[in-house]
């Protein structure tokens, strides 16, 4: 079903009035984890002053120890209703269980289904069976069949509207987090008629490869680009070392308007 053999034509994924998939690319910013209201007030607004439609931020976190951060959950996904309602953003966040989709949909105008979820079958069959967007991560060590198999599964229970989201794979390489894999972009963009973003945050895991790594994408043919911004990287509960403090954001953002106008891209 998500192949373009099926459906030649591009599927555009409608997000609070924003055409995913269709003209200029989406941009999906804003913080790592929900920690308080005050920090996710400060993204939003920092978000919404570039005139953008979507944020992301985690209230269910998977981190590799136990001992870290997990998220405020419930409670982190009102905030990011309340804030978005605020600013006029639509909420993307991290759903990790089927048994939090009901009390989700509530909150959540995209439901993003993580890399290390990215083959959890009851998930992506539940995630499914909603009417709700789903922006699905390519898997930490996943191939670029595995991953469309993936978005199979949900649209196999109803739901077509699905963004991929290359965000880096594992390889021997060490300089970066994960291996950006920029080639997945033309390639998922071919063999399927869905929208594809790339996660620059998780990919590289560097603040400096950040802009450089988002005009790539832009110039691939994303459709869209995702970071994480935090009003102060340096206490962040998660991912400290690769969120931007908001006036980095200002210029990330800027810089790549420019490059867009400068190629005309899209
Ligand atoms: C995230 O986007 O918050 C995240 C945890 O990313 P990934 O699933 O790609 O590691
Ligand atoms: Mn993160």
């Amino acid at each position: 079903l998500v192949s373009r053999k099926s459906k030649p034509e591009d599927t555009i994924v409608t997000v609070n009035g924003e055409p995913i998939g269709e003209g200029l690319p989406s941009f999906v910013f804003g913080p790592c984890a929900v920690e308080s209201y005050e920090q996710t007030e400060a993204v939003a607004a920092a978000v919404a002053g570039k005139g953008l439609k979507l944020m992301r931020g985690g209230a269910y976190k998977p981190r590799t120890s136990p001992y870290d951060f997990q998220g405020l959950g419930l409670e982190g996904l009102k905030i990011l209703k309340d804030v978005g309602q605020k600013h006029g953003l639509g909420i993307i966040s991290e759903i990790v269980t089927p048994s939090h989709l009901d009390e989700a949909l509530e909150y959540v105008d995209v439901i993003q289904i993580g890399a290390r979820n990215m083959q959890n079958f009851e998930l992506l069959k539940a995630a499914g069976e909603t009417n709700k967007p789903v922006l699905l991560k390519r898997g930490l060590a996943a191939t670029i069949d595995e991953f469309i198999h993936a978005a199979e599964y949900i649209m196999s229970k109803g739901n077509d509207q699905i963004i991929l989201c290359e965000r880096g794979i594992r390889t021997y390489e060490k300089a970066t987090r994960n291996t950006l894999d920029i080639s997945a972009v033309p390639i998922l963009k071919q063999e399927t008629h869905l929208p594809v973003f790339v996660d620059v945050v998780h990919s590289t895991g560097r603040r400096d490869l950040l802009l450089p790594c988002a005009k790539a994408a832009i110039a691939i043919g994303a459709d869209g680009v995702m970071a994480e911004v935090h009003p102060d990287p340096a206490v962040a509960l998660s991912d400290s070392q690769q969120q931007m403090d908001i006036p980095t954001f200002d210029k990330f953002y800027d810089s790549l308007q420019v490059f867009m106008k400068q190629y005309e891209l899209k």
